[in-house]
């Protein structure tokens, strides 16, 4: 989440009055970073990720595991014993950060710097990961671990599930049937937040997942957990009249989706535009390695039938009106929006002649006078597009003390606007008085159990990054297909079972092929001396080449891409497409690696490889699996208190390297090991 500021939250009914005033002072603060830095250009590779916890309390006697609220307590401690590390902390050993998120028994951990293009950071992700968790897990109660864990499976069943108990009748920010108050961050932002979505929204948030209906789920299921006569809040009845679905797990509060954990990665790009081919060149990816990292299969208590977090967070945030959804003709709003603002990206944004327009074949609401003041301010089209969609959404929180802003050296009303719009990418201006570029954000992944996995993807990310920049790589398809995968990404099972639909020939200049790639690569290695090996992951390469240097191939879009599974995503298909992973092979050929180094990369893009080819199970279908072969599983879709309990001991084991799972993780995994202090730094 963004950062917090102190200050009195204004309720909605005075919010919205200043809505114009933050969108025009928003504006006006984008404009003044963009005539600073539109001409940047030489920014470094750094990069880094973002991981969230759910503190997991185990009370042994009770067989109950149960969500610590205690985040206040743990990030002052936290922030404390950071402090006394740094005091004797080797040169060029970070110390890692540790937020606050949305959920109070949630920690975000990033590491203390951005990591650099370095071979030794590239290997050293990994350790980072391990230490922030050892870090953690090491001032935490005994009975406390912090599980990256992406979706809590009896977060709002009826009972303790959080550490202390707390009753959901006061649930005041969210009237929520499920979830007490305390299960928010109590720092102002959150509960206005909450409340301001469901005043602006005029109701309760809705989500409908599908109940995974196993054999002896009671048809047609009607959820005997919802408190359907609760008579406290006005939007009590609302289940009962038609808010809850059959043979659905009905959720209705911000929590459940905020309340979820994923990895988050962010890149610093050279300049400007080349931060814009890379957004786009990750736009159709974040559907992929959503499904390649499903890990949350179970809701409320409940099997569902998806696997994943994405609709549950968009659906538990969507402050849109019943006329902004097209429920009620225009009167009182402005625009038809089809999307919640947590949803997959809307617009390509690149100016290379490679994003042609036909990609852009989303409907997109904008702001007619935001955009007219870009492009009058001399923003092209596509950018100037992007943000006056995202200045469709009304700020939430606006704090008394900071309304009027200084807008040369603060661009506090931009990012109330950007940093609630939460989609899969996120472009990222450089911030007002420091040294950072334009970067790209890549949120489309849930968190993994292991850091071993975490690192994984995050390497896996960086190198496709670059083999995109260096090979100059054309992963377009229209958006409106990658909307489609998003929605694929998360059935049950669509990392095996489902195909999604892929780009076929992504090479713009096939002369910048590389020859692994095929026989009409780069010339015979005979004919010259070898390429130079780079030393480190740059960042900063020529542009792409024009259009009657390299011929392209002018085909109908519709025969651009085809449907893929994702084993031919990754590992290829046929002579036309190479997949991923050899794209990223290719990349790594280019770069000055030892074999110590090597190898260790190697067991990374193993693991992609596996589980895009299904030799390795997602987290999602490993716990789908033990729940449903747990012995009190009853084949009737309930995870109970003793399966949960067990399901969460198992995680910690399979973490620590004590339960082997040769179906989930390599044979060869070791586990963190916290209390020797041996964390890879
Ligand atoms: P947010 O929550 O706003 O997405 P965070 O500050 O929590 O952002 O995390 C951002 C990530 O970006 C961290 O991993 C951090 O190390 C990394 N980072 C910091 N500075 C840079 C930079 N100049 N370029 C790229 N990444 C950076
Ligand atoms: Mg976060
Ligand atoms: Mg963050
Ligand atoms: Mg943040
Ligand atoms: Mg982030
Ligand atoms: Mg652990």
């Amino acid at each position: 989440m963004g950062l917090l500021s102190i200050g009195t939250p204004l309720p909605w009914e005075e919010a919205k009055k200043w809505a114009d005033h933050v969108r025009f002072h928003g504006i006006t603060q984008f404009l003044n970073t963009w005539e600073r830095t539109k001409d940047r250009h030489g920014d470094e590779l750094l990069w880094g990720d973002e991981i969230e916890y759910m503190v997991v309390t185990f009370d042994d006697a009770e067989k109950n595991a149960k969500l610590s609220l205690r985040q206040t307590e743990i990030l002052a401690k936290l922030s404390s014993i950071v402090d006394d590390i740094c005091a004797d902390c080797p040169p060029g050993v970070t110390v890692p950060t540790f937020h606050p998120e949305y959920g109070r028994y949630m920690l975000e951990s990033t590491p203390g710097s951005p990591y650099t293009g370095t071979i030794p950071d590239l290997l050293a992700v990994e350790g980072n990961m391990r230490f922030r968790r050892s870090l953690a897990r090491q001032h935490l109660k005994p009975n406390e671990i912090p599980m990256s864990f992406t979706s809590f499976p009896r977060l709002g069943v009826p009972g303790q599930f959080t550490e202390p108990y707390y009753d959901p009748a006061d649930a005041v920010s969210s009237h929520s049937l499920f979830l007490p108050e305390e299960i928010t961050n109590p720092h102002a932002r959150f509960p206005t937040l909450t409340a301001n979505i469901r005043r602006r929204r005029g109701s309760k948030v809705c989500i409908n997942l599908p109940l995974f209906i196993d054999s002896r789920t009671p048809r047609p299921f009607i959820d005997p957990t919802i408190p359907w006569q609760r008579n406290i809040y006005p939007e009590d009845p609302e289940a009962k009249n038609g808010a809850a679905l059959r043979d659905h797990i009905y959720l209705d509060a911000m929590g459940f989706g905020m309340g979820c954990c994923c990895l988050q990665l962010t890149f610093q790009a050279c300049n400007v535009n080349d931060a814009r081919r890379m957004y786009d060149g990750l736009i159709p990816i974040g559907p992929i390695l959503l499904a390649l990292t499903a890990a949350s299969p179970a809701w409320r208590g409940y099997l569902a039938d998806v696997d994943c977090r994405w609709n549950v967070i968009a659906g538990s945030v969507d402050d849109r009106t019943e006329e902004e959804r097209g429920l009620k003709p225009l009167k009182n709003d402005r625009f038809r929006i089809p999307k919640s603002r947590y949803d997959s990206v809307d617009l390509y944004i690149s100016n290379d002649w490679i994003n042609r327009p036909e990609y852009n074949d989303n409907y997109l609401p904008y702001d007619q006078n935001i955009y007219d003041r870009l492009r009058n301010h001399g923003l092209d089209d596509l950018l100037s597009r992007h943000i006056a969609h995202l200045f469709i959404r009304d700020p939430l929180v606006i704090f008394s003390e900071t309304i009027y802003q200084d807008d040369t050296n603060s661009t506090d009303h931009f990012e109330n606007i950007q940093s609630t719009n939460w989609q899969t990418l996120r472009f990222k201006p450089p911030p007002p008085n420091s040294s950072v570029g334009w970067r790209v954000e890549f949120r489309s992944m849930e968190v993994q159990m292991t850091d071993f996995e975490n690192a994984a993807f995050a390497v896996f990310v960086v190198l496709l990054s670059r083999a995109l920049l260096k090979f100059k790589l054309n992963f377009y398809i229209p958006i409106s297909k990658v909307d489609e995968n998003m929605g694929r990404a998360q059935r049950r099972d669509a990392a095996r079972s489902e195909k999604f639909y892929f780009r076929k020939d992504v090479y713009v200049d096939p002369s910048s092929k590389p020859s692994s790639a095929g026989s009409s690569g780069a010339s015979s290695p005979t004919d010259e001396a070898p390429p130079k090996k780079e030393k480190k992951l740059l960042n900063c390469f020529p542009p792409l080449p024009l259009p009657e240097d390299v011929a392209p191939l002018e085909r109908p879009v519709e025969e651009e891409y085809e449907e893929m599974t994702l084993d031919e995503i990754f590992n290829g298909k046929g002579d036309a497409f190479p997949g991923l992973l050899r794209l990223v092979y290719d990349y790594l050929a280019t770069l000055d690696v030892d074999q110590e180094a090597s190898a260790k990369i190697e067991k990374y893009l193993d693991l992609i490889r596996r589980r895009a080819n299904g030799s390795l199970q997602t987290p999602a279908t490993w716990i789908r699996n033990f729940v449903r072969s747990h012995p009190d599983y009853k084949h009737d879709s309930v995870v109970s208190q003793k399966i949960n309990y067990d399901l969460l001991v198992a995680v910690d084991e399979i973490e620590r390297g004590v339960r082997r799972v040769p179906e989930l993780l390599p044979k060869d995994y070791t586990g963190g090991d916290h209390d020797k202090g041996n964390i890879g730094l």
